[in-house]
């Protein structure tokens, strides 16, 4: 057959206007056969929706744009009465973050799971959607259930990878206590697997650019961040900073507490620093007890404070260990750059790691600034100035 010929009989209106169908007219009407066509027709148009519902989803670049996706299209269909996602974000820790929908809106859903790891040899198993009621049954574990019965979901879809079960959706019985028909728990089953994939190829993705002990971003990214800002920072008209932190003697406090109480603190640390920076910034773990955070758009007023708050809010944390630590310091590093400074990542890095060695020479838990002085090793005296002035860094 030659290219744009048409297969005959397959075109709906040479079909139709075909004598033979005209003849047998009322035999096929009578078997059913144009009804069948038209459920047909109707599968292939679900189908093909739900084929553009899933291209959606995986087209989208965060979680939170997955889920807002998610939400949007299901609205099209029916009401659930909410949805709710709950996964880990960091990949070797249990800690559960939980986002809810009510009315196609985020709400909280008043969901309590502290764990998933009780679901995990289920879906391990059942890699699949399944019925709340029958999971609740076939799970046999009360405990594990009992915050999601208060919520009453109709399905759960387990998000799965090859390291282990990352998170589940649970979807709410429609509003009203109307039944889902057949046809929308399997548009629902469907869609959800989908949505299921995509937040694992997200989760992978992020993970990817984190420090497995820590959760912070880890040195790659760091550094691929870095060079984005140091780009940036030749056409625009502001100054971005960055600040190196290394831990004070921390081979002591191993060797005095135990490597395992030293990741305690570095996870403490971790903590610490998120807590104390914007959600712009770039804190991350730039190798062993070294830390950095970017900070760009900030100028050498500003990241002083940010340095001073994050060393003191160090030196005042409380790590949960039996029996209680000692405090731990940090030394910290700090560099400006803006269109003008005319250097790469590498020397910007180590300009700060300058700065954290003098930190280090002169007491250590304190902060100083890259200057032009410190390459002459400015004396003891201006380099307190510095300090007690923030106002009027080196
Ligand atoms: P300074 O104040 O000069 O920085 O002294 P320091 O002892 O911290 O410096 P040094 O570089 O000699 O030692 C760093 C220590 O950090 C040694 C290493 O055991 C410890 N460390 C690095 N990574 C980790 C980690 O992931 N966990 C634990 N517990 N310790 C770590
Ligand atoms: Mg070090
Ligand atoms: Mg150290």
């Amino acid at each position: 057959m030659k290219k744009n010929e048409k297969t005959p009989g397959i075109d709906e209106e040479d079909f139709l206007s075909n004598p033979k169908i005209m003849e047998h007219y009322s035999l096929l009407q009578d078997i059913g056969v144009f009804r069948h066509i038209d459920v047909l027709k109707q599968e292939i148009r679900n189908y093909k929706n739900l084929l553009a519902s899933g291209l959606d989803i995986f087209n989208r670049t965060s979680i939170d744009e997955i889920m807002d996706a998610t939400v949007w299209q299901i609205s099209d269909h029916f009401l659930p009465s909410f949805i709710a996602f709950l996964w880990k974000p960091i990949q070797n820790k249990d800690e559960i973050t939980i986002k809810g929908y009510k009315n196609y809106k985020p709400a909280d859903l008043g969901l309590k799971v502290h764990s998933i790891t009780p679901f995990e040899p289920f879906f391990q198993q059942y890699p699949k959607p399944i019925n709340f009621d029958l999971l609740a049954f076939e799970l046999k574990n009360d405990e594990a259930i009992k915050p999601f019965e208060e919520i009453k979901p109709e399905l759960v879809i387990p998000i799965l990878g090859p390291f282990g079960l990352y998170g589940m959706i649970a979807v709410g019985r429609k509003i009203l206590e109307e039944e889902y028909s057949q046809a929308e728990l399997s548009f629902l089953q469907q869609l959800m697997s989908f949505v299921s994939q995509a937040i694992k190829n997200l989760l992978h993705y992020e993970h990817s650019l984190r420090d497995v002990k820590t959760g912070l971003f880890n040195h790659g990214f760091f550094m691929t961040r870095l060079n984005e800002e140091v780009a940036r920072s030749k056409r625009a008209d502001y100054s971005s900073s960055i600040i190196v932190m290394d831990v004070d003697k921390f081979k002591n406090f191993n060797d005095s507490f135990g490597h395992l109480a030293g990741d305690r603190v570095l996870e403490s640390l971790a903590f610490t620093l998120k807590q104390g920076v914007r959600a712009d910034d770039v804190p991350s773990r730039f190798g062993g007890e070294e830390f950095t955070v970017l900070l760009p758009n900030t100028g050498k007023e500003t990241v002083w404070m940010v340095a001073e708050r994050l060393r003191t809010s160090v030196a005042a944390m409380k790590v949960p260990w039996e029996p209680p630590l000692p405090q731990v310091t940090i030394s910290l590093g700090i560099y400006t750059f803006d269109q003008k400074s005319g250097v790469d990542a590498t020397e910007i890095i180590h300009r700060a790691d300058e700065a954290v060695y003098l930190s280090k020479e002169r007491g250590r838990n304190r902060s100083t600034v890259w200057g032009s002085g410190l390459l002459f090793r400015i004396q003891n005296s201006k380099l307190h100035a510095t300090i007690e002035n923030p106002g009027n860094p080196v």
